[in-house]
C-alpha cells in the first residue's frame, strides 16, 4: 500500500467531546428548570412541566416549565416595570451590560456548545465554531450600537416591551439576534425559546443574573406554541419579533392585526443555489455541502434548490455524489461528524413524507451507500435530480438535508427559476464572472445574496426576507429600526387640521347614483396612464366642510383595483430599472406641472378643507422636491463583515404598493407618500381619502402632462376600506400603506397575511410621517456578500 492509498483509506477514529459538564449543569438544577421572570426563578402557575429530549438518543435531558397565560402576564408586567428604568439608562451603561453578556458567553463557550448539541442534535463542530461565537459577536456588535444610539439614532426612542419567539434550529444564536438589538435600543424583553431547545436560553438567563442585569429587563419563559400565542396576544406587549415557520408567522400577523403592535417576521425559505458554467466547481461543491447540509438542512435560508447551468450539470452532480459519499452522519458530539441528528421524530417523518412525494412526482433520488446509525433521529444527505420546477420538492420547504437539482440554460432562465417561489430569504450565486454574478444578484428577489459563498452570517449585516419569507431585518444598522420608534414626527404642521366635527359630518354622506344632476364634472379613475370610467359605473359625491356639494368622483370597485394592480405590475420592472437620476427628473417635472396649476390646486384645497390652500400647495411642491432629492441619495451601506468581502446593503423597492391616503392635507399626503414611494422605484395604486379626493383626481392632469411611464402611478377613488381590503388580499401587491381608522388597520393587516405583504398603518389625520420613515417603509434592504481574494 502506498502512502497516498493509506491516507485515502484511513478511517476516522472517534473524537468525542465530553457531555459531562453540560449534564452536570443540568444535575445542579436537579433536572428541572423554572421560569426566569423579574430576575428570579419561579415555578409556573399551572405547575405543568414538559421534557426536553436529546434527539441523538431519545433520552430525556431535563424538565422545563410550561408557562401559561398567567405566567406570560407576570413576565410582561416585569418587563413593563423594568422598562421605565432601562429605557432611561445611559447608552454607555447598556453597552456595558451587553459587553458583559458577550464576555460571559465566550467564557462559557464550551458549556454552551455542548448543551446546544445535546438539546438540538446539531454537530459540536457547528455549535463550537459557529452558533456560540456568532452569538457572542452579536452582543459585542450591539454593545456598540447601545453606545452610539444617542448620537446615531437621535430622535428615536425604544419601542417598549418586546415579545420574542424563536425556533429550535439555532437556539442561542436566535436568542442573541433577538435580545441584543432589543436591549441595545433600550427595550425590555420577554423571550420564549422553542419547546424542543430551551436549555441554552436558560443558561443565558443565569448569565443575566450573574452580571447583575436589572430584574425584568430580560425574562425567559419556556413553553410551546400556546405560550407563544399568549405572548403574541398580550395587550401590553409593544412589539413581537418572531422567527419560525411561515404558517405560524401568518397566524401571528393575523393575531396582531389592528393591535398597533410593531411586528417583524423571519420565516421560511426555498433558497436557490445558482451555479453558472464558469464557476469554480470544486468550490461550488463545498458551497452546496454548506448550503444544504449545514445543520442537517434545518436552516431557514438553506440552499435547497440547486440550479445548475445545463452544460455542467452532469459534472457537478457527479462531483457532488462523490462528496456526499464522504460525508459522515452520527453522534453530533463527535468532532469529526458532519451531520448530526434531526431535531425530533415528527420532523424526521415530515422529511420522509416529502422525499416520498418527490419520488412519486418522478424526480430521481440519490443517497450515499453507507448506513445511518442504527438508533436516533438521523437522515442521510439526499440529492434529487430531474426535478420539475413546479413539483412539491422544488416548492415546499423540507427543512432537512434534501437538495433538489434543476437545470437552466441562460442567465434569464436562472433568474426566472430562482424567483419561481413564494419565498425570498436568500440566494447563492456561483460564477467567476463578477458582472454576471452581480447582474443576477440584483434581479433575485431575496434579502441576502451570497456570491461565490453561502450561509455567511454576521452581526454587521442585516438578515431577513422578501415576499413570504417575512419582513424586518436582524443585524446591521437596518436591524435597529425594528426596535425603535420616532419620538415626535415633526410632520407637516405647515397646515392646520380642519375641524373634526365638519369632517365627521361629511363622513355620513352616502354615495349617489350617476344619474343625479351633475354639479361638476365627475372625475374618472386613473389607470395605466389613462382616465377610465369606474367598472361599476357609479360615482360618489364629495362635500365641502360646510356641507355643500363640490364634485363627484368615480366609485372604484374590486375590478378597478385589479386593473390598477395589473398596470402597476406591468410598469414595475421598467420603473425599477429607470436610473435614479431619471426618477428624480420625473418627480421634478411633476412638481413643475403642479406649480403651473398652483392657483387651481390651492382653490381646490380650499374647497375641500375650508382653509387657505396655498400653504399646503407649497408644502406639496416641496415634498415632491424632497422625494426627487432622495431618489439619487438614499444610499445603502457597505457593512464591514469579518471576512475578505464587501457586503453591500442596498435599499431596493418593495414592488407594487397600495397607498390609502389620510383625510388631512390631501395634496401634501399624496405628494409626500406617493412621491417618496415612487422615488424609491415602487409603482403605485393610490386611493385618495374619500373625504377629500378631488386634489388627487385633479392630479390626473399633472400626471398626463408629465413623462411618468404609464402604469407607474394609478389612482382609484372610492370607499377606503373596501378598496383597502381588495389591495390587502391581492397576491400581486407587495405592500399596503393604510391611513385610516383603527378598524381598518385590523382589516388590512389581517388580509395581508395571505402573501405576507408589508403593511404600514397610520392614523387618518394628524401630522404625516417624516420622510426618513417613509423612505425606510418604501424600501427593503438586500445584503449582497461579495468575497474577494486572488
Ligand atoms: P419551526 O418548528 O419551523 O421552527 P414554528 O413556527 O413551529 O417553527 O416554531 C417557532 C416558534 O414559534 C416556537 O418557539 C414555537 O413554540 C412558537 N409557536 C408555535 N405556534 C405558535 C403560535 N400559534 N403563536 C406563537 N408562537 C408559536
Amino acid at each position: 500500500m502506498t502512502l497516498t492509498e493509506i491516507m485515502q483509506t484511513l478511517p476516522y477514529g472517534p473524537a468525542p467531546e465530553a457531555a459531562k459538564p453540560a449534564l452536570d449543569w443540568i444535575k445542579a438544577h436537579k433536572g428541572r428548570f423554572q421560569l426566569f421572570v423579574a430576575g428570579r426563578w419561579r415555578a409556573p402557575a399551572s405547575q405543568e412541566w414538559f421534557a426536553t429530549i436529546n434527539p441523538t438518543n431519545g433520552q430525556k435531558l431535563a424538565e422545563v416549565a410550561q408557562a401559561g397565560a398567567a405566567d406570560v402576564d407576570e413576565a410582561v408586567k416585569a418587563a413593563r416595570k423594568a422598562f421605565v428604568g432601562w429605557s432611561q439608562t445611559k447608552g454607555h451603561a447598556r453597552a456595558r451590560y451587553l459587553y458583559a453578556m458577550a464576555r460571559q458567553i465566550q467564557k462559557q463557550a464550551r458549556l454552551f456548545a455542548v448543551l446546544e448539541t445535546l438539546d438540538n442534535g446539531k454537530s459540536i463542530r457547528e455549535t463550537r465554531d459557529i452558533d456560540i461565537p456568532l452569538a457572542a459577536r452579536h452582543f459585542y456588535y450591539h454593545a456598540g450600537w447601545a453606545q452610539l444610539m444617542e448620537s446615531e439614532l437621535a430622535g428615536y426612542a425604544p419601542v417598549g416591551v418586546v415579545g420574542q419567539i424563536i425556533p429550535w434550529n439555532f437556539p442561542l444564536l436566535m436568542l442573541a439576534w433577538k435580545i441584543a438589538p432589543a436591549l441595545a435600543m433600550g427595550n425590555t424583553v420577554v423571550l420564549k425559546p422553542a419547546e424542543y431547545t430551551p436549555l441554552t436560553a436558560l443558561l443565558f438567563a443565569e448569565i443575566c443574573q450573574n452580571i447583575g442585569l436589572p430584574p425584568g429587563v430580560v425574562n425567559i419563559i419556556t413553553g410551546d406554541g400556546k405560550t407563544g400565542a399568549a405572548l403574541v396576544e398580550h395587550p401590553d406587549v409593544d412589539k413581537i419579533a418572531f422567527t419560525g415557520s411561515t404558517e405560524v408567522g401568518r397566524l401571528i400577523r393575523q393575531a396582531t392585526a389592528g393591535s398597533g403592535k410593531k411586528l417583524s417576521l423571519e420565516l421560511g425559505g426555498k433558497s436557490p443555489f445558482v451555479v453558472f458554467e464558469d464557476a469554480d466547481l470544486d468550490s461550488a461543491v463545498e458551497g452546496v455541502v454548506d448550503a444544504i447540509w449545514f445543520n442537517q438542512g434545518q436552516v431557514c435560508c438553506a440552499g435547497s434548490r440547486l440550479l445548475v447551468q445545463e452544460g455542467i450539470a452532469e459534472k457537478m452532480c457527479a462531483k457532488l455524489r462523490a462528496r456526499m459519499e464522504k460525508l459522515r452522519v452520527g453522534d453530533p458530539l463527535d468532532k469529526s461528524v458532519d451531520l448530526g441528528a434531526i431535531i425530533a421524530p415528527a420532523q424526521l417523518d415530515k422529511i420522509r413524507r416529502l422525499v416520498q412525494k418527490g419520488i412519486e412526482e418522478g424526480a430521481k433520488l440519490w443517497q450515499p451507500s453507507w448506513a445511518l446509525p442504527a438508533e436516533g433521529c438521523f437522515y442521510p444527505p439526499t440529492l434529487f435530480t430531474d426535478v420539475a420546477p413546479a413539483s412539491t420538492i422544488a416548492q415546499e420547504e423540507i427543512f432537512g438535508p434534501v437538495l433538489a437539482a434543476l437545470t437552466f440554460r441562460t442567465p434569464e432562465e436562472a433568474v426566472r427559476l430562482a424567483n419561481n417561489t413564494r419565498y425570498g430569504l436568500a440566494a447563492s450565486i456561483w460564477s467567476e464572472d463578477i458582472n454576471l454574478a452581480l447582474d443576477v444578484a440584483t434581479q433575485i428577489k431575496a434579502g441576502t445574496v451570497w456570491i461565490n459563498s453561502t450561509n455567511l452570517f454576521d452581526a454587521a449585516s442585516g438578515f431577513g426576507g422578501y415576499r413570504e419569507s417575512g419582513f424586518g431585518r436582524e443585524g446591521g444598522k437596518e436591524g435597529l429600526w425594528e426596535y425603535v420608534q420616532k419620538i415626535n414626527p415633526s410632520g407637516s404642521a405647515a397646515v392646520a387640521k380642519p375641524k373634526a366635527k365638519s369632517r365627521r359630518a361629511r363622513a355620513n354622506v352616502a354615495p349617489t347614483a350617476l344619474a343625479l344632476p351633475a354639479i361638476d364634472r365627475t372625475a374618472k379613475l386613473f389607470i395605466g396612464g389613462k382616465q377610465v370610467r369606474p367598472d361599476g359605473g357609479y360615482s360618489k359625491a364629495v362635500y365641502a366642510p360646510n356641507g355643500s356639494l363640490i364634485g363627484e368622483v368615480g366609485l372604484g370597485n374590486r375590478k378597478d383595483i385589479r386593473n390598477a394592480v395589473e398596470a402597476a405590475r406591468g410598469a414595475f420592472e421598467g420603473w425599477r430599472k429607470t436610473t435614479a437620476h431619471n426618477k428624480a427628473q420625473v418627480l421634478y417635472f411633476l412638481a413643475e406641472n403642479l406649480s403651473q396649476r398652483a392657483e387651481e390646486f390651492a382653490r381646490r384645497l380650499g374647497e375641500q378643507t375650508g382653509q387657505d390652500g396655498r400653504a399646503e400647495l407649497e408644502a406639496a411642491l416641496e415634498a415632491l422636491f424632497t422625494a426627487a432629492a432622495w431618489a439619487d441619495k438614499y444610499e445603502g451601506l457597505v457593512h464591514p463583515t469579518p471576512i475578505r468581502s464587501v457586503t453591500l446593503a442596498i435599499p431596493e423597492p418593495i414592488g407594487v404598493m397600495g397607498i390609502l391616503c389620510p383625510d388631512d392635507q390631501p395634496l401634501l399626503a399624496l405628494a409626500r407618500l406617493a412621491g417618496t414611494a415612487l422615488a424609491m422605484g415602487n409603482t403605485l395604486v393610490v386611493v385618495p381619502s374619500p373625504l377629500a379626493p378631488l386634489s388627487a383626481t385633479d392630479f390626473y392632469q399633472v400626471l398626463e402632462t408629465s413623462d411618468i411611464p404609464a402604469g407607474t402611478f394609478n389612482i382609484v377613488t372610492g370607499e377606503r376600506d373596501e378598496l383597502a381590503l381588495t389591495l390587502a388580499e391581492h397576491d400581486d401587491v407587495d405592500a399596503v400603506w393604510y391611513a385610516g381608522p383603527r378598524a381598518g388597520w385590523a382589516l388590512v393587516e389581517k388580509a395581508s397575511a395571505g402573501n405576507m405583504k408589508r403593511t404600514w398603518t397610520l392614523p387618518p389625520s394628524g401630522p404625516l410621517p417624516d420622510t426618513d420613515e417613509i423612505l425606510r417603509q418604501a424600501t427593503q434592504v438586500k445584503n449582497i456578500w461579495v468575497p474577494y481574494g486572488a
